[in-house]
């Protein structure tokens, strides 16, 4: 019994040395100064005890009575240890239930008029849409038209917070930004059959239909996808963005005749939002609202070739509230940053989706954790510079419990420095890189309610309770002496 006590003992102390070991190349491939050091430091530690068990084994320690008895006690304490950390606790059936879950009352469906960006980018003084707007909302023309006259509306100052270090950065982010411009007429969001193929409508199962519309979104660049059945209060009610000069279209009722939402998420890079608030982030975001616009059109532009309707919904082009439908579809789980956070890269994604009369196979929503683990982490709130994100609890917005976002806030200092700052992403700890430990402690927190607690304590000692910015690749660079 013995020699199998000191067998089961080595085993554990190697592997979780190389667990450690593969911790600390991680945190230096992640250029993360403060977790490399710890993860260093935790590395010896797991070392030396490899070392010193060794050590005693050699020396005949555990054949003496107080040996044995430490190794009996060091092996059940691991034993339980490990069963309480990835044994599978009681799963979160609000979270199962998708945004049907949240829902603790009526939900009125929003319009998109009163958006901030809405607001802010689409009502110009002195026109018509104004005088109306205002008129019928007095309680939001003070505030908006003090932002207006301090400058702060999005666009105003790009890249403000980098100065002339960031310019080239804001370059390349209206580079990107070009093309959602280009995908934004109607023409291009409601494609129409190409001429060959008008009147000829595939029959396809709705199994068949399922598997080709998500590989081919998959093959044209999407990281994730997952079909939701719409639920209507998720449809903006009325058109407040004005995309191509479309002013007839401003206030005009939306009306979703389609019953399915093929939502997809591109993955932004980890070096890129690393560098939040600066420019390389707002660059990284363009990027990937240019990856949905094509994306988006493009699997629009097969379905109609399929001969069914179906509508793309990217950066210039919404008729629905994405993170909902992301949740509906099994894509992850709201946060409390109000971000979708899924289990592969967390709230480091950027969204996208077309809405079909194709029948298709909806996914399932998915328990991952995130509620649970959002109430004892707080990351995102602490470290907002404009205090947007609720430090409290859940409570009743609309119909919905959920942590809700102040708009007005975030809006308003994305506009002061120029950039989309995606601090809160960054400091999300669901968001690190997806690197071997990672993935291992990524897995324990959606199996296991104590592992979340552990691994919250844990960001914070490794990472800091409020991390910086990184300086993020080198061609993106936004500071004197960097490259850029
Ligand atoms: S930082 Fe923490 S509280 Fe905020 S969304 Fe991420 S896990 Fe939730
Ligand atoms: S983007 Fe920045 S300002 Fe807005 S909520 Fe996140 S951290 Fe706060």
């Amino acid at each position: 019994m013995v020699n199998s006590l000191l067998i089961i003992a080595a085993l554990a102390l190697i592997v979780q040395a190389f667990i450690g070991l593969t911790y600390l190349i991680s945190s230096i491939w992640e250029k993360e100064k403060r977790a490399s050091i710890f993860a260093g430091l935790q590395f010896l530690g797991m070392l030396g005890l490899v070392i010193a068990f060794f050590y005693l084994v050699e020396g005949g320690f555990f054949e003496t009575p107080t040996g044995l008895a430490l190794l009996i006690a060091g092996v059940s304490v691991g034993a339980i240890g490990i069963f309480l950390l990835v044994r599978k606790t009681k799963p979160n059936q609000r979270a199962l239930k998708g945004t049907a879950g949240l829902t603790v009352g009526e939900v009125k469906r929003y319009d998109q008029r009163q958006h901030v960006f809405g607001r802010n980018r689409s009502i110009r003084p002195g026109s018509e849409q104004y005088r109306r707007f205002y008129r019928e909302h007095p309680e939001m023309e003070e505030c908006d038209a003090k932002r207006r006259e301090m400058g702060l509306t999005l666009g105003q100052h790009p890249g403000a917070i980098d100065g002339p270090y960031g310019r080239a950065n804001v370059a390349a982010t209206f580079a990107f930004w070009s093309i959602p411009i280009y995908l934004q007429s109607p023409k291009k969001v409601k494609p129409q059959a190409h001429p060959e193929l008008r009147g000829k409508k595939v029959s396809l199962s709705p199994e068949e239909a399922t598997e080709r519309v998500e590989g081919y979104t998959r093959s044209i660049g999407a990281d994730l996808v997952g079909i939701a059945e719409i639920n209507p209060v998720w449809v903006y009610s009325h058109r407040g963005e004005i995309y191509y000069d479309n002013w007839e279209d401003w206030g005009k009722e939306i009306d979703i005749a389609h019953r399915y939402a093929v939502v997809f998420a591109m993955e932004m890079s980890f070096d890129m939002v690393g560098a939040g608030p600066h420019t390389p982030t707002v660059m990284e975001s363009m990027q990937n609202y240019a990856k949905g616009a094509y994306i988006s059109t493009q699997l629009a532009s097969f379905i109609a070739n399929l001969g069914y309707s179906a509508t793309a919904n990217h950066l210039r082009h919404y008729e629905a509230l994405m993170v909902p439908l992301a949740v509906d579809a099994g894509l992850g789980e709201l946060g409390r940053l109000g971000y979708l956070v899924t289990k592969e890269f967390g709230p480091r994604v950027r969204l996208g989706a077309v809405t079909t009369e194709l029948p298709l196979i909806p996914d399932r929503p998915v328990d991952i954790g995130v509620e649970d683990f959002c109430r004892i982490c707080k990351k995102c709130a602490l470290c907002c510079p404009s205090n947007a994100i609720p430090l409290g609890d859940q409570a009743e917005v609309n119909g919905s419990f959920r942590w809700k976002l102040n708009a007005k806030s975030c809006f308003d200092y994305w506009a002061k420095i120029g950039t989309d700052c995606n601090i809160c992403m960054r400091v999300c700890p669901w968001s690190h890189a997806r690197t071997f430990p990672h993935k291992v402690i990524v897995k324990l927190i959606i199996r296991n309610s104590i592992a979340r607690r552990l691994f919250s304590v844990m960001d914070d000692i490794f990472y800091g309770k409020k991390p910086r910015p990184k300086p993020g690749p080198r061609w993106a660079g936004f500071n004197a002496g960097q490259s850029g």
